[in-house]
């Protein structure tokens, strides 16, 4: 036992109610078992319980042993003053002259509850209730896995907040970043986005109708143009970029943050570069079109975009390859952006300006996009959990890594019903 989980069984009295009595030997009825307080203070805020023939309404506080409430020093403690019960597990030591009541708990509660609790804790299977998970009703799954979703949006926007603040509340501004980051995906995320936090977007924008001036800014500010080339083409972008260097006084990001390592190489970052120099040429000022856009087919067009020509046969600078063909976005990147900048960015405006019907219709575009692909969502999809689009892949990304890996099953809907279920 331990106190999270004694609060669980409290919280969803999952307890057999009948015949609960005080240490004094008084009857207990709980009527409600209260808010729970996550704050400093009592467990339990506003229980509803009688004891006796006395209805009382306050603070509820619990332990496993009596004798915490010593340890805690909660007896000096004021904001402890109206509490109307204390429900422990056991009682180790008898509390003294105490204005409130103790509830002992452990005869009350089935040993199933602890087990089921026990078995999700001590199991090794990277899904601690993977064997119950086909027994979970469709409809309890679907409600947890939109919570899911807005929380990950959530943690994703407390984040980006700070970057909003950073670029002075310029939304355009963090679409470019964002942009920019998702472009390195995993691997380049951060290079990306030191990069494009060193080239401020008006100087973009001067260039924004020629490619081969925003290639030099940016391949210059990547710190790839720093060797001697021998092709034309790298020469001319190196002379381009040193010339605007110095105009707008830029000071590149260094050359071997860049990961090449186990990538292939459609998703290195020079391809990359060169893609998002072309999507900035086509539409630097992206954030107005696609705030409100719900249609995966109208957003899908303004991600398209292909790398210069000289990256037809090149995934390097001077690196010549006997296959030619043009690099254009694939459209499992163009998803991926949606994903996890076009959408989230959507939420998270809608979310500062109070637009609850944009927040659900950025919810909803993830529905009209295929699932990701990746170990986590094969995982669940072994044990009968299919993400049916990306609303569903996105949440139970959420699921496994904040709840399951860290068996945060006391938190999560699908731990409750499967302790419950038990306990039926
Ligand atoms: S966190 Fe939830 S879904 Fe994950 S193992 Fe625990 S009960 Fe199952």
């Amino acid at each position: 036992m331990n106190e999270a989980l004694l609060q669980f069984i409290w919280q969803y009295s999952l307890y057999h109610s009948q015949s609960l009595t005080t240490t004094d030997g008084e009857s207990v009825t709980v009527i409600h078992p209260g808010q729970r307080n996550t704050h400093a203070g009592p467990d339990f805020e506003s229980a509803k319980v009688k004891i006796g023939n006395t209805l009382l309404v306050g603070n509820v506080e619990l332990h496993v042993r009596t004798s915490e409430w010593l340890q805690h020093k909660h007896d000096s403690d004021e904001a402890y003053r109206h509490l109307i019960l204390h429900v422990v597990f056991q009682q180790d030591v008898y509390l003294e002259n105490q204005s409130f009541a103790t509830l002992i708990l452990s005869p009350h509660i089935p040993e199933s509850v602890i087990r089921q609790y026990a078995t999700l804790q001590q199991t090794t299977h990277h899904i601690p209730c993977s064997s119950q998970l086909q027994k979970v009703p469709v409809i309890l799954r679907e409600s947890w896995l939109n919570r899911l979703l807005a929380e990950r949006w959530e943690m994703k926007l407390e984040e980006w907040k700070d970057i909003l603040k950073q670029t002075a509340g310029d939304w355009q501004n963090l679409l470019y970043w964002r942009l920019a980051a998702n472009f390195g995906f995993k691997t380049n995320a951060m290079p990306f986005l030191l990069l494009a936090k060193s080239i401020p977007v008006n100087i973009l924008a001067k260039h924004k109708d020629q490619l081969f001036q925003l290639e030099s800014i940016l391949f210059g500010q990547a710190g790839f143009l720093e060797n001697d080339f021998s092709e034309e083409y790298p020469q001319k972008l190196k002379a381009e970029y040193y010339f605007l260097k110095k105009k707008f006084n830029l000071q590149p990001i260094q050359g071997h943050l860049w990961k090449f390592m186990r990538m292939r190489p459609p998703n290195f970052p020079t391809i990359r570069i060169a893609q998002f120099a072309a999507l900035v040429q086509k539409s630097l000022h992206l954030f107005s079109k696609i705030i409100e856009m719900s249609c995966v087919e109208e957003i899908i067009p303004l991600l398209q975009a292909t790398a210069g020509s000289y990256w037809d046969n090149h995934y390097h600078f001077e690196d010549i390859q006997s296959r030619s063909f043009p690099k254009a976005i694939g459209d499992h990147s163009i998803h991926n952006i949606i994903i996890n900048t076009i959408a989230p960015i959507q939420f998270l405006y809608a979310h500062s300006t109070g637009n609850l019907a944009l927040q659900e219709q950025a919810l909803q575009l993830l529905t009209l996009l295929p699932p990701e692909k990746n170990r986590i969502i094969s995982e669940w999809s072994t044990h009968h959990w299919e993400a049916s689009h990306a609303a569903h892949s996105q949440a139970m990304l959420q699921l496994f890594n904040q709840y399951c890996s860290s068996k945060r099953c006391l938190e999560c809907s699908v731990g409750l019903a499967v302790i419950k279920k038990n306990n039926d």
